[in-house]
């Protein structure tokens, strides 16, 4: 396993609790839209085993020609011990990478793409809407849905809405609100469903995109192949 060790460059208030920061990127290190790694800080490797307090999975919320890797988090007043360190980091210093995979990178199958998010889950999008924009090549329409109940919405610039580029999206502050667009969203029968959120959101939206007649195969989560298995099978 390659760690590589880099510097944040830059540190850009998103909302008031929401911050991306931004890492140089080491020449060797590349990634797919819809990537994630593993983010940590020093001394995580430091004992026989690693601090799983300084290690979190986080989504890449940049693309490569952005020259950075971007790390977008919500830092809240009360936190845990790796978010209370994160705070206190500053430009200039060391973090680490390791373990970088995309498992949602964008499909162009020449289909209609929902992405469906709950707050910074919409960071994991950044990259896939970004791509897009850059080259639409077989993607027929993306329309984005998140959900933030703080109303201090993420990206808003990029994720307005462009009829032109055939982009449309939305953003609401309740779960009722969330999960009604969700049934409209599925009467598109041949859809691809892409899903971002705590595990239990992840299971609420599969539910009800299985219940609106979604296929399994449909739905994105970024889950390795035997998770998905498990969150696919779910009941309905
Ligand atoms: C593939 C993948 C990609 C991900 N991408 C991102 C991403 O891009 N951005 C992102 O932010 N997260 C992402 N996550 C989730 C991330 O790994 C963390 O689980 C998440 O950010 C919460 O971390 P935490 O340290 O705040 O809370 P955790 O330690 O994981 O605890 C869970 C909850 O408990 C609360 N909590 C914990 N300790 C305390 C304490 N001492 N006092 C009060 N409350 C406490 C926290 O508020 C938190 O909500 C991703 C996860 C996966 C699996």
């Amino acid at each position: 396993m390659q760690i590589y060790w880099t510097k944040i460059n830059k540190i850009v208030e998103e909302t008031p609790e929401v911050k991306t920061y931004l890492l140089d990127c080491p020449e060797d290190f590349t990634w797919e839209e819809g990537a994630h790694t593993h983010f940590a800080f020093e001394g995580f490797n430091a004992g026989e085993k690693p601090n799983r307090s300084l290690i979190r999975h986080m989504s890449i919320s940049t693309l490569p020609h952005e020259n950075s890797i971007g790390i977008t988090t919500r830092i809240k007043e009360e936190c845990s011990e790796f978010k209370s360190i994160l705070r206190n980091l500053d430009v200039g210093h060391e973090v680490a990478i390791f373990k970088t995979h995309s498992n949602i990178p964008l499909k162009r199958e020449n289909k209609n793409v929902y992405l469906l998010s709950s707050g910074v889950g919409l960071a994991t999008f950044r990259p896939l809407l970004l791509d897009y924009f850059d080259r639409a090549d077989n993607v027929s329409h993306i329309h984005s849905l998140n959900i933030d109940s703080s109303k201090d919405y993420l990206f808003t610039t990029l994720f307005e809405p462009a009829p032109d580029k055939k982009f449309t999206s939305q953003f609401v502050d309740n779960r009722h609100d969330y999960y009604e667009e969700v049934k409209n969203l599925s009467a598109d029968k041949d859809g691809l469903f892409y899903v971002v959120g705590s595990d239990e959101f992840l299971t609420e939206n599969i539910n009800v995109l299985l219940e609106q007649g979604i296929k399994p195969e449909q739905i994105k989560l970024d889950k390795h192949q035997k998770q998905l298995d498990k969150f696919l099978t779910i009941e309905v």
